[in-house]
């Protein structure tokens, strides 16, 4: 199919004012697989939900069914129904890969490497189209500073800059190839300001002043919209106390008049329904109302839309012109994607199948993961390790295929390399020993307290105890024979994601329990840590030589964290999230405002300073943080002036140096202090980054252009100011470990 091969204006809005207004109200709904999978439906869920069959066979998008077959087999069915054949659209989910998993989006945040991220998704967008699949929720863009946030692991971190670098480039890579119906369209989430949320508590509230939100939550957002994405999904919290998904002021007021967005919103699923629960909205009439003139065109699996339109449209509360307007942005979606002409379009089951987990779809997932590892600690350059030693492997993630992290909807664990199969390429079969030694999680009432676990399930997740007792008793056995640990700990899979808040973010207490152990056999351990946020590392720290942050690395996960550990590949990853010192710390972030009491550095001394008595204000480990087998050295910054006029670039130039034997990739990071400005401002912010390649003994300049928008902040109106006056500039390898230059605009 060509790019012209679409239906014209005119012809779509004949087509439009064809449709009755059941058809129209058809397009606002989007139903989940389970009404149109089973054979009879006629006591099926859509019972449930109270609405009717007819709304069904008119509903115009399904959420989360994927595979070429069955997308195939009920586009059929549903355009047989549908009066006027109107392909429905199908969203999923594909958050970080279809069936070749990516590391998680807190992971692709570490790489640093957003032009990687978007080949990664581009290819993710190709296995889900050829698998049917037209749009993908995603990018999950929300900015992110409270690690007890459970869905931190959807998101690539907590820098605005970062952030939106990396939602333009997945924005990019979905969207690529949707001329030839192997792209998906994107859809940006969760608008807005969704990892605000008080306390990291999932679902919880936000409350935000308008700088805060223009200049640390929305920029993300906007690179998103500017690189073309084609839908929004409103977030589920209420934002300065109003349900973002009835929020004029968020959705009218600054997406639509002010941004200038004419594509599709969606709701989050069920949102429309939850603004009566949050105190909104009266009823369900009332809901559909509120975030119809919202201009929310989409109801994602709530039945407001499908029984409230009408009755609303009827009684003369909604104009019968913002349905058409609705309905139209819906078609124009479907339009774009030539589903008109060809509803199959880029859908087949050969198609699919060379396509999904393909050699080279598991090659970029590989190295995408080992850019994503994070080397925290290397004590006396104990990695990389020499495959000829003798090595006990210990822990519940050892020899697990439960790699994929808990937004892989349509991944599967059983095309996962393990971490054991990753090492058995590196390590005679007699010289590695692996024991489990411990479950990831030993309170059940963790799980119990998720409400949709059986007790079976449970049982399968914590060990009883002469089994505990094995466990531990065969891993300490294989750690004394060894002449080295690895030890691969972390979290269990639903302990992050959608509802996994937590408040305590250290390893559960028996695995560090058996690390306490396993470490008084005085071996050199390398702890491994698989998580889908920041852990509180702080106690075991001292315990081990070496520690990698793997995040839940995805399908080649058990490669990646083997080439790393061998030496095969060096560590690139740089966190893009504060590791915390300890719970008590979050939300925490490295851009925070300057305080009137700054630490040492004015006339406020020992108590009266912004601080704790009992915890440092440092992270463990520093946003920007990483470790590689090679220390680049860094030049002096050198600016090409230190006087600009107001709206002139700055050139900036660093030079760095590999004395190492080792071929590296270093990410420089570019920081700005504005030293006095008309609302105040942080400490330092990232401006600009580059990863470079520094290879073996080698040296290299790295050039960088701020842009006068770089030197800009938001007020409380959410205008961007720009003012003269001192600035430094930072530059280095973390966000603490910088150079300083000071320029000045005038
Ligand atoms: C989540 C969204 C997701 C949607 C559809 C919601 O519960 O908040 O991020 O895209 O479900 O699965």
């Amino acid at each position: 199919m060509e790019a012209g091969n679409r239906m014209k204006e005119n012809e779509l809005r004949s087509l439009l004012n064809d449709l009755s207004l059941e058809e129209k109200i058809g397009q606002l709904v989007q139903l989940s697989g389970e009404f149109f999978k089973a054979d009879d439906i006629s006591i099926g869920p859509q019972q449930k939900l109270g609405i009717t069959q007819r709304i069904v066979d008119l509903t115009g998008s399904i959420l989360n069914v994927a595979g070429a077959k069955v997308t195939m087999d009920i586009q059929k069915r549903q355009m047989e129904k549908q009066p006027h054949h109107i392909p429905v659209l199908f969203m999923s989910d594909v958050i970080y890969g279809y069936k070749t998993i990516y590391p998680i989006p807190l992971g692709l945040g570490a790489t640093w490497n957003p032009e990687l991220i978007k080949k990664a998704f581009n290819t993710a967008a190709n296995e889900a189209a050829a698998a049917g699949n037209h749009v993908t929720f995603a990018p999950m863009v929300d900015v992110a500073h409270d690690a007890r946030w459970g869905r931190v692991l959807e998101s690539p971190g907590e820098d605005p800059f970062l952030n939106a670098s990396f939602a333009k480039n997945m924005v990019e890579g979905l969207q690529e190839d949707l001329v030839t119906g192997e792209g998906q369209i994107a859809c940006v989430k969760h608008f807005a300001a969704y990892g605000a949320v008080e306390a990291g508590r999932e679902y919880n509230t936000v409350d935000m002043s308008q700088s805060n939100l223009f200049q640390n939550y929305l920029p993300p957002y906007k690179a998103a919209l500017d690189a073309g994405a084609k839908i929004v999904m409103t977030a589920l919290n209420s934002l300065n106390g109003v349900p973002v998904t009835a929020n004029k002021e968020i959705l009218v007021d600054l997406l639509r008049k002010k941004w200038g967005f004419d594509g599709v919103v969606i709701s989050d699923y069920a949102s429309i329904y939850e603004l009566i629960k949050h105190g909104f909205a009266s009823d369900e009439l009332d809901a559909s109302q509120k975030a119809f003139a919202a201009t929310v065109d989409i109801d994602m699996k709530s039945s407001c839309y499908a029984n409230n339109l009408e009755p609303l449209l009827k009684s003369g509360r909604i104009s019968e012109e913002k349905i058409n307007k609705a309905t139209w942005r819906v078609l124009s979606i479907k339009n774009e994607l030539g589903l008109f002409e060809d509803p199959f379009r880029g859908i087949s089951v050969e198609k699919e199948k060379k396509r999904i987990l393909s050699r080279g779809e598991r090659l970029l997932a590989r190295r995408v993961s080992e850019e994503s590892i994070v080397m925290l600690k290397n004590k006396d350059n104990i990695l990389p390790l020499n495959s000829s030693l003798k090595i006990a492997l210990i822990g519940p993630y050892s020899d697990s295929q439960e790699l994929l992290g808990m937004w892989a909807v349509h991944g599967n664990s059983k095309d996962t390399v393990s971490i054991k199969q990753g090492f058995e390429q590196y390590v005679e079969k007699e010289n590695l020993l692996v024991a489990k030694g411990t479950d990831l999680i030993d309170d059940s009432k963790i799980l119990r307290e998720m409400n949709f676990l059986s007790e079976e399930q449970i049982e399968k997740i914590v060990s009883s105890e002469s089994v505990r007792k094995s466990n531990e008793k065969k891993a300490i056995d294989v750690a004394t024979k060894s002449d080295i640990v690895v030890m691969v700990l972390g979290e269990h899979t639903l302990e992050s994601g959608e509802a996994g808040s937590k408040t305590n973010l250290h390893l559960s207490k028996n695995q560090r329990l058996l690390l306490k152990k396993i470490s008084k056999l005085g071996k050199k351990i390398v702890l491994v840590v698989i998580s889908g946020r920041p852990l509180v590392l702080t106690d075991v720290e001292p315990e081990v030589d070496a520690i990698l942050e793997a995040w839940f690395p995805g399908t080649e996960g058990g490669n990646a964290i083997a080439n790393i550990v061998f030496g095969k590949a060096n560590p690139s990853g740089r966190l893009s999230m504060s590791f915390p010192y300890d719970e008590g710390q979050e939300p925490l972030y490295y851009n925070q405002l300057v305080t009137g009491r700054p630490i040492n550095k004015s006339q406020h001394v020992g108590r009266y300073v912004s601080k704790y008595i009992d915890n440092p204000n440092a992270p463990l480990y520093p946003f920007g943080y990483g470790l590689s087998y090679s220390q680049i050295e860094y030049g002096e910054i050198v600016l090409e002036k230190n006087k600009i006029k107001l709206g002139e670039d700055l050139r900036v130039q660093i030079e760095l140096f590999n004395n190492s034997a080792y071929d590296s990739l270093e990410t420089v990071q570019v920081y700005l202090n504005d030293k006095v400005a008309s609302v105040v401002q942080p400490e330092k912010k990232l401006i600009d980054f580059k990863k470079v390649h520094v290879n073996a003994k080698s040296r290299v300049t790295v050039d960088f252009t701020i842009k006068p928008n770089s030197l800009s902040f938001f007020n409380n109106n959410g205008e961007r100011l720009i003012e003269k006056g001192a600035f430094t500039l930072l530059v280095g390898r973390n966000s603490v470990d910088l150079a300083e230059k000071n320029f000045e605009v005038f």
